[in-house]
């Protein structure tokens, strides 16, 4: 008798003497499927010749008390409904890691497919997805810097920094300059200066000026603060820089009425209406 589980080298000619017992499949069929769809195997012997050794079965699927078991020699009666759970494929590790490989590969694929057959079919939804997927690594990566207490001032600028963003996207008119220098301008906002003269296309904050109040209100960084440092890092970095040129196409949604009413409750009016950037 061999044990027909991939990987068990048992077979009666060198468990002679031993306890390990042989089993052959049950006879009900739904037991039956069980046990072979648990085996892994596609090429299945003849049922009369299927047989699972004792050493894939738990302890508790086997009648009597164990004491009795394993001081008694040779056949051991399995339970009725037991299933065979110990497997030797299933501490394999390697064989385990590569097939994760394989299968993040594989959804990694089928994501992409997704979504350029999305950006084709629905290229205001697929926006919306890239600002709110470039929105959220901006939280995070600040969340990260006010860990630290020397960042703490930063706390109260993330949400409006994110928000900058949307605004930035929905603003540019689908120019990547303008996008651009909208977006790094909230260095300038952030340490009190509205109006600046390095820029090309975008040399103010506005329309609207601030409010004494607002001013007075709105915790300033001081420009080159260890905070500021902290936030000038994330704005200017270099690969979040490139995917925004992505978020230009933002000014073709206005056909689609629903899209851009919900993301019009991200729209900031930068120093004008109730919650002008800086404030929360
Ligand atoms: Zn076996
Ligand atoms: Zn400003």
């Amino acid at each position: 008798m061999y044990c027909m589980v991939p990987g068990c080298t048992i077979c009666s000619k060198k468990t002679k003497g031993s306890d390990i017992s042989y089993h052959r499949l049950p006879n009900d069929q739904q037991m039956r499927r069980t046990w072979l769809r648990r085996v892994r195997r596609d090429n299945l012997p003849k049922a009369n010749s299927c047989y699972f050794c004792s050493a894939h079965f738990t302890p508790d699927c086997f009648e009597g008390s164990l004491k009795e078991l394993f001081g008694m020699k040779g056949k051991k009666a399995l339970k009725s409904g037991s299933v065979p759970s110990i497997f030797p494929f299933l501490h394999r590790k390697p064989e385990r890691k590569l097939s994760y490989k394989r299968a993040q590969i594989r959804e990694k694929i089928a994501k992409d497919e997704i979504t350029s057959e999305m950006r084709k079919k629905y290229p205001s939804i697929i926006h919306q997805y890239d600002v709110w997927h470039l929105s959220k690594w901006i939280k995070k990566n600040l969340g990260k810097k006010v860990k630290t207490k020397i960042n703490e001032s930063l706390l109260k600028w993330i949400q409006s920094v994110s928000n900058h963003l949307w605004w930035c996207s929905q603003t540019c008119g689908g120019d990547a300059e303008v996008l651009r220098e909208k977006w790094v301008s909230i260095l300038n906002h952030v340490v009190n200066k509205h109006r600046w003269k390095n820029g090309k296309r975008f040399r103010k904050c506005g329309p609207g000026r601030l409010s004494r109040r607002k001013e007075r209100k709105t915790k300033w960084l001081e420009d080159g603060s260890a905070a500021y440092v902290a936030l000038e890092g994330v704005v200017l970095n270099k690969k979040l820089l490139k995917d925004i040129e992505k978020l230009t196409e933002f000014h073709h949604t206005g056909d689609n009425v629903e899209v851009h009413s919900q993301t019009s409750s991200f729209f900031i009016q930068r120093h004008v209406g109730q919650n002008p950037i800086g404030s929360d």
